[in-house]
């Protein structure tokens, strides 16, 4: 008995852990803070339930906390950083994966309706987070190419699989002893994932990261439920419900509904001609650095390129020779950039740069006039003007980072290559745009030595 409150006892000190570690996350000030207070909540739940004779053997925790944390630490260690996204992206279906096998094994110990229908949900919910979340991988890694496929009939086959789960849910709830409807979920949900995930695409990608994210804290909830394990349940709630608040964000951030871009597809590629008026001008790095030598007033746009080159070390430094230089730098972060939510600013608070430099997008643009020179840094499809001046564009009516407001703009890529989204952007080609071609690391590099 007295083991038995110690144990309950454990899981609402991790519970209430995982509150306010969440809640430090909300703060980069904090945020590192707040992953260790979470991460000693999880410690301490694992103990708590190994201490719960009830859940498992000793041995299979044991091999599954060997075996899991070996393949956690190699594959966190060897990945590169330009590959966090994707990694995060297959974490979220191996928790989807995971929350619905406790399912699965729940049905051993299922008793009443209550627990069949919060067993099926966790298979279902973490079925489809699982697939879906090996559709979001291939697709940010671009094995599978990023935009969206899309086929006549595509809804009205969503709607038959959908109702195929209804039904196949229903019949195992009310007949759980013929294993038939448990695999017709199983199967089912599984290519749902896949389904769901597939005419997604390009710049919508953000949204249905997140939204995965928030479907493998449903799914663990739900397990949470069928086990009977209040931390399971606390934890899956918190990991659901933030999901979906980073979820609206990135909606916002894209002006964009849930349902639009989970049921529209994002325009494919080929239909987006953008009539490019203009023609591009290069710049040299010493030409770049007379100008900035001049320059009173600069803002930072970084992106995805930033993250690839990993280029901000010397971002940082070249922000302090400006600095030296009388003046003032800030920087631009649009909540997409990049490949995961807060990209920019971890990669930046890795440099240590002040987190008060760094401007949100509705914070940035009132100022942009009257800044002398925006250096966009690796960022394509955040700055692109097309989402403001061409209504054919797929991103027209998205916030974008407003850099042509600014007196000069120097864009530093490799090449006139296209962003995720895979649509041209406007914004080589204005008067006020100059090109840096190469690699941003190099380019940026280059400016420090011209400075110092
Ligand atoms: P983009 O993907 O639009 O553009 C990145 C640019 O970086 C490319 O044009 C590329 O051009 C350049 N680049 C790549 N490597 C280097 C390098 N070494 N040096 C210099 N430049 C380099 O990035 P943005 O950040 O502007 O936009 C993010 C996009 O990703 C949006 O479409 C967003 O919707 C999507 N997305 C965002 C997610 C999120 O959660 N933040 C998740 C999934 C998708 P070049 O090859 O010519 O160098």
């Amino acid at each position: 008995m007295e083991t038995n409150l110690l144990i309950q006892l454990g899981y609402v000190v991790a519970a209430g852990l995982f509150v306010f570690g969440l809640k430090m996350l909300g703060s980069p000030d904090t945020a590192r803070k707040g992953n260790g207070i979470s991460a000693v909540g999880m410690l301490l739940a694992i103990v708590a339930a190994l201490l719960d004779q009830g859940i498992v053997q000793y041995e299979f925790i044991l091999g599954g906390m060997i075996v899991g944390g070996a393949i956690g630490a190699v594959a966190a260690r060897s990945v590169a950083m330009t590959s966090m996204p994707e990694l995060v992206a297959l974490f979220n279906g191996v928790g989807g994966a995971a929350s619905g096998l406790v399912g699965v094994s729940a049905l051993s110990i299922a008793t009443g309706n209550f627990q069949y229908v919060t067993i099926i949900l966790s298979i279902l919910i973490g079925g489809v987070t699982f697939t879906g979340s090996l559709i979001a991988y291939g697709k940010l890694s671009e094995m599978i190419g990023s935009g969206a496929i899309t086929f006549a009939g595509q809804k009205f086959v969503n709607g038959l699989i959908v109702l195929g789960i209804l039904y196949s849910a229903a019949m195992f709830v009310t007949t759980p002893s013929d294993p038939t409807w448990l695999y017709a979920v199983v199967g089912l949900s599984l290519l749902f994932g896949v389904m769901v995930v597939i005419p997604i695409g390009g710049a919508d990608m953000p949204v249905v990261i997140s939204l995965l994210n928030s479907y493998s804290g449903l799914a663990a909830c739900a397990a949470g439920f069928a086990v009977d394990n209040n931390v399971l349940i606390v934890a899956g709630s918190l990991v659901g419900a933030s999901g979906i608040i980073l979820t609206q964000i990135m909606c916002k951030a894209m002006n964009r509904s849930l349902s639009n871009v989970l049921f529209s597809g994002f325009a494919s590629v080929s239909t987006t001609v953008t009539e490019v008026e203009g023609e591009i001008k290069p710049i040299s790095v010493e030409d770049a650095y007379y100008v900035l030598e001049a320059a009173t007033n600069v803002a930072i746009i970084p992106g995805y390129g930033m993250a690839v080159a990993q280029a901000q070390h010397v971002v940082k430094e070249l922000m302090e020779l400006l600095e030296a230089n009388g003046c003032e730098v800030n920087y631009g972060i649009h909540p997409v950039a990049g490949r995961m939510p807060g990209h920019m600013n971890v990669l930046l608070a890795e440099a240590d740069v002040p987190y008060d430099q760094l401007l949100e997008m509705d914070e940035i643009n009132p100022r942009m006039e009257s800044v002398d020179v925006a250096i966009v840094i690796g960022a394509n499809d955040v700055v692109n003007p097309a989402a403001r001046e061409v209504e054919s564009s797929p991103i027209y009516g998205m916030p974008v980072i407003n850099v042509s407001d600014a007196r000069t703009v120097f864009v530093l890529k490799r090449s006139m290559a296209s962003g995720f989204a895979g649509i041209e952007n406007p914004l080589f080609y204005k008067d006020n745009a100059r090109m840096l071609f190469g690699d941003a690391k190099e380019s940026i590099g280059g400016l420090v030595r011209e400075f110092s």
